[in-house]
C-alpha cells in the first residue's frame, strides 16, 4: 500500500522547483521550509504555509515562493533526499 506524504518544494514561478523533500507529516514539511527560508514561526507567511500550504516568498529569499502537497505515490524515496533524516531544529542558535 502507498503511504500518504507531504513534499515541500520551492523555486521560480514557471520552474521546476529547486528544492524538493518529503516527509511523513505535513507539519514537519511546514517546519522545514519556515527554516529553510527563516521565515518568522508565528508571522504572516508561516501562518499562509500552515494554512494553506503555500505561500509567495521574493527575492529575499532567494525563491518565488515554497508549497507544500500532499501525494500517495508507493516511492517517496523519489522526491528526494532528506525524507529519512530528522529534520534538524535550531538548537544551536549561535
Ligand atoms: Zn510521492
Amino acid at each position: 500500500m502507498s503511504k500518504e506524504h507531504f513534499i515541500a518544494m520551492s523555486g521560480s514561478y514557471g520552474c521546476i522547483p529547486d528544492n524538493i523533500a518529503a516527509f511523513e507529516k505535513r507539519i514537519d514539511a511546514v517546519y522545514y521550509l519556515i527554516d529553510l527560508f527563516e521565515l518568522p514561526r508565528y508571522g504572516s507567511k508561516a501562518g499562509d504555509l500552515r494554512k494553506t500550504g503555500y505561500v509567495e516568498l521574493g527575492h529575499d529569499f532567494g525563491a518565488d515562493y515554497a508549497e507544500i502537497e500532499e501525494c500517495n505515490c508507493s516511492h517517496h524515496e523519489i522526491h528526494g533526499e532528506g525524507s529519512k533524516e530528522e529534520v534538524v531544529r535550531d538548537d544551536n542558535l549561535g
